[in-house]
Parts: structure tokens; C-alpha cells; sequence
């Protein structure tokens, strides 16, 4: 049986960042991945400042440099009539936060997470089936059959994770009653002016919204939406859809947003799962991050950005304390009141986005609320200056 003092299960975006967070103070640590290789098909990935500091300050900074995309900025427009809602600059938010915003290809995202990492620890085709927790260590048990004693653990293995079944039984996902249709094009064959006029458009309508931008140096058109339903549809990052289908999930859309639709020719779809806000993110020497923690709805565009920010952090606290088991219980105190208002912020931003009267949602964003809500105070995050300090957030997302 393999033995290891820190065992990371999942090697998604969660699970190799926290391995170059802790590899950057020279902790040793083995990841254990299901799939039989690294990276994922299709998808992308917004990362916002705060998140892109945390990333430069676990080491890969040059690595997301050489493939993070820089939109303008999105442009938000009414999905039934495309009248101009709001832009939001991101080259002005740079400036302002001392960082740039990046769009990613994730399987990109996932080689320069992996890139700096000791091959030989991370340890593919390794399927996480169970677990026995005793009183000094924990005894993973693998798909392969293969067993793995580890001194801690934490859990990276996203939304359905197997350790916090382990941990908290039935505190499982819950479908949200919405899906997304995702689609990618080739830059020669996305429309003349579909998503002018900075190539990053955001449509929003009654029961559903639309993002298109640009991926891949330009390259390539990244389409991902989401639609409320009434249907159950599994999670799943391949689930092939039909693009028929997902034309019809957008009746009457105003003629940008009718051509771009009219382009696709392959398209993938996936349930959106989620759970309640929970104090739930692991115990003794068993600890959460990411997804596993803490799933949300991706309207704020910070799940993988909260990974990002867990990873650093939790690499200091280990760092700090002699003890684990210390640095994660210092870890939870300090990152769960954040994310827990990243998670009331994203349930906001997707009734806002949603919102069946437009004129409503107009004087919303007029009022200053904008389609990411009273964000600022996410974006100004220092995670270098404040990985210590309780968090700040502002009443209306401090729950209680
Ligand atoms: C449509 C959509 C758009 C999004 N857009 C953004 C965005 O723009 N910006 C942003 O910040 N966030 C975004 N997110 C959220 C983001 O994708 C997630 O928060 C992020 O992927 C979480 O990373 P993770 O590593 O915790 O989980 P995952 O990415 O799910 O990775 C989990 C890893 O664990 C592995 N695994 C699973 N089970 C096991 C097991 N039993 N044993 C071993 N390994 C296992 C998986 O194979 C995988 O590699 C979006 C989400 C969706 C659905």
C-alpha cells in the first residue's frame, strides 16, 4: 500500500493549484486523478484579477500569461431587442486592480497548472471509490484497486465529491432547474459583427442568459449559456447536445444573437448542480476546497477564481502551522465567510440575469448594481496582503 503525508484527490483546477501552492513552500504532496489524463474538452474559464494574483503567487504566473486571452470587456445587450445594457472595461479594471482579467481555454488552463509539477506525483486513472477515516490517517480506496494511506487529505474532486459523501453523507448536489448549452467556433466562422464590437458579448433575457467570447489568442469563440428548464439534465463536461434544440432554448433572440445561433454545428450540454450554502468544507485532517467545498451557479464567473484563491491560502496556512489539522481549521475561519457571500453574490447575479422584465433590469443596472452586482469588493481582493484577515464583505451577501 502506497503511503503519503498529504494526499489531493481530483486534479481539476482546484487540485493542481493547490499542488503548486504547496510545492512553492516546498511541502510535498501526491494528486490522485480519476480521468486518464490531464485536461478537459471545450470549455473555458474566466479569471479575474484577485484570482490571476493568486495564480502569479502560487508560481504559474508566467505559464497562465502565455495562454490567457485578454477581452476588451464585455457588452451586455437585452437578448429579445439587443439594446446596449452596459459595458464592463476590463482594461480599465486592470489598471485599477493592478492585475488583467483573462479568458482561458480550461484544458490550456489545466497544462500550465500542470506544467511546474513533478509528473510522478500525479497519479492518473485513480478514481476515488471510498474512504475509512481513523483517528491518524485516512485510507483512500481506488477504482483501480489500488489503496493509498495518506496522513491528510484534501479533497479536490468537484461538485460530486466522494470525500464529502464520506464526510457528510447525503449532503449531495442538487440539480438547480437550469442547463447549459456550450458551443465552440473557429474564429472564420463566427458572423461579421455577431459579437461586435470587441468579440465578447453578454445577452440577457427572460429565464436565461448567453455569453460568447473569444479564447485562444482569437482563435477560437467560446459559446456557453444558461436556460432555466423544467427538464433534468445529467452533469457532465461532454454530454453531446443537439444544436436544433439548442436554437429553440432561445425563441425570438434579436438578430446577432439569431445568426451566432444559426453558426453552431456541434454543441454540448450539461445540468447545473449546486449546493445550499454550507458550513460543510471537511474536518481533522480531512479538508475541502473548490467545488468540493463549495459549488456554485457560475453567474459571477468566480468558482474556479475562489479554487484559485483556496489554493494560495491554504498553502500559506500550511506553511504557517506546524500542524495541519491547525492550518485547516485557520483556513476555513478566514476563506468560508468570502466565499459564502461569492456564492449569495452568484445567486443574486443569476435572478438579475434571468429577469423577465427588462426595464426592471435596466434601472437595475443603471442604479450601479450592473450584471455582476455589487462585485468590486470580490475583484479588490489581495490575496498576498490579506490571506490572514478576516474577510470583509458587504451586508447585503453576509448572510446571517
Ligand atoms: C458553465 C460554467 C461556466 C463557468 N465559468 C466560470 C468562469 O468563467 N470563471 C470561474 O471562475 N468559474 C467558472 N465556473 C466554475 C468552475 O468551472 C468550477 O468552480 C471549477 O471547475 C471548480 O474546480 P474544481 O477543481 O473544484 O472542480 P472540477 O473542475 O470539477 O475538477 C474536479 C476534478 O476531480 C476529478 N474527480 C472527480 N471525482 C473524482 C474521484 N472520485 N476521484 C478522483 N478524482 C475525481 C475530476 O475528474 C476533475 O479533474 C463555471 C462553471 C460552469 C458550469
Amino acid at each position: 500500500m502506497m503511503r503519503c503525508r498529504i494526499a489531493i484527490v481530483g486534479g481539476g483546477l482546484a487540485g493542481l493549484a493547490a499542488a503548486n501552492a504547496l510545492r512553492t513552500h516546498g511541502i510535498k504532496a501526491d494528486v490522485f486523478e480519476a480521468a486518464a489524463e490531464l485536461g478537459e474538452i471545450g470549455a473555458s474559464v474566466n479569471c479575474s484579477p484577485q484570482a490571476v494574483k493568486a495564480l502569479n503567487a502560487i508560481g504559474v504566473g508566467k505559464q497562465i500569461a502565455a495562454i490567457g486571452h485578454r477581452s476588451p470587456g464585455p457588452y451586455t445587450r437585452n437578448m429579445l431587442t439587443g439594446e446596449f445594457l452596459e459595458y464592463t472595461d476590463r482594461f480599465e479594471m486592470a489598471e485599477r486592480y493592478g492585475a488583467p482579467y483573462y479568458c482561458f481555454h480550461r484544458a490550456d488552463l489545466i497544462d500550465a497548472l500542470a506544467e511546474p509539477l513533478d509528473r510522478s506525483t500525479i497519479h492518473l486513472g485513480h478514481r476515488l471509490t471510498s474512504v475509512d477515516i481513523h483517528d491518524d490517517r485516512t485510507t483512500l480506496h481506488f477504482a483501480n484497486g489500488a489503496q493509498v494511506e495518506a496522513e491528510y487529505v484534501i479533497g479536490a474532486d468537484g461538485v460530486k465529491s466522494v470525500l464529502r459523501q464520506a464526510l457528510y453523507g447525503d449532503d449531495n448536489p442538487t440539480f438547480t432547474g437550469q442547463m447549459v448549452w456550450r458551443a465552440l467556433l473557429k474564429a472564420e466562422d463566427v458572423p461579421t459583427d455577431a459579437v461586435g464590437p470587441h468579440g465578447h458579448t453578454q445577452w440577457v433575457g427572460p429565464g436565461r442568459h448567453l455569453i460568447a467570447y473569444f479564447i485562444r489568442q482569437g482563435d477560437l469563440l467560446n459559446i456557453v449559456s444558461q436556460v432555466d428548464t423544467d427538464k433534468w439534465v445529467e452533469e457532465g463536461w461532454a454530454i453531446k447536445g443537439d444544436p436544433d434544440e439548442m436554437r429553440r432554448s432561445f425563441p425570438n433572440a434579436e438578430p446577432r444573437l439569431a445568426k451566432l445561433l444559426e453558426s453552431v454545428k456541434e454543441c454540448s450540454k450539461w445540468g447545473l448542480f449546486t449546493r445550499p450554502i454550507t458550513d460543510n468544507w471537511g474536518t481533522g485532517r480531512i479538508q475541502l476546497i473548490g467545488d468540493a467545498a463549495h459549488a456554485m451557479v457560475p453567474s459571477a464567473g468566480q468558482g474556479a477564481c475562489m479554487a484559485f484563491e483556496d489554493s494560495y491560502i491554504l498553502g500559506r496556512w500550511l506553511a504557517a502551522c506546524k500542524d495541519p489539522a491547525e492550518a485547516f481549521v485557520n483556513f476555513r475561519r478566514i476563506r468560508i465567510p468570502r466565499v459564502h457571500g461569492v456564492q449569495r453574490l452568484s445567486n443574486a447575479n443569476n435572478r438579475f440575469k434571468h429577469m423577465d422584465n427588462a426595464e426592471v433590469q435596466k434601472k437595475a443596472i443603471q442604479a450601479g448594481g450592473g450584471t455582476h452586482g455589487k462585485i468590486n469588493w470580490v475583484w479588490a481582493f489581495e490575496p498576498e496582503a490579506e490571506w490572514d484577515k478576516e474577510p470583509v464583505v458587504p451586508a447585503i451577501y453576509a448572510g446571517g
